[in-house]
């Protein structure tokens, strides 16, 4: 869908681009959607409490015909894993490296 712009559900191919995507806030321009909303900066010490450092944005594609959605992320590079709060990386990376290719 992002890259033919054709609905992979009903093969339409008029598609709504929403970049980035946002929620209804008292904003008029609402507040765009972080991929991690809830990382900090690392920082953490006696004079200096952590800020709050969303990562990444989320783009919406939507089907014009049927409604069907995608969501993409960009800007993620700075994605810190943090089991404890959700945020893991599952890397496959090699796993067919084994004796059963
Ligand atoms: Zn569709």
């Amino acid at each position: 869908m992002k890259k033919a712009h054709v609905c992979p559900k009903c093969s339409a191919r008029k598609i709504w681009l929403i970049e980035p995507f946002r929620l209804v806030d008292d904003t008029l321009a609402g507040q765009p959607v972080a991929v991690v909303a809830h990382q900090t900066d690392g920082a953490g010490s006696f004079f200096r409490v952590p800020r709050r450092e969303p990562k990444g944005v989320v783009d919406l594609y939507v089907c014009a015909a049927c409604g069907y959605s995608e969501m993409w992320a960009r800007d993620i590079e700075g994605l810190v894993e943090d089991p404890s709060r959700g945020v893991r990386l599952l890397d496959a990376t090699g796993a067919h490296e084994g004796p059963f290719r």
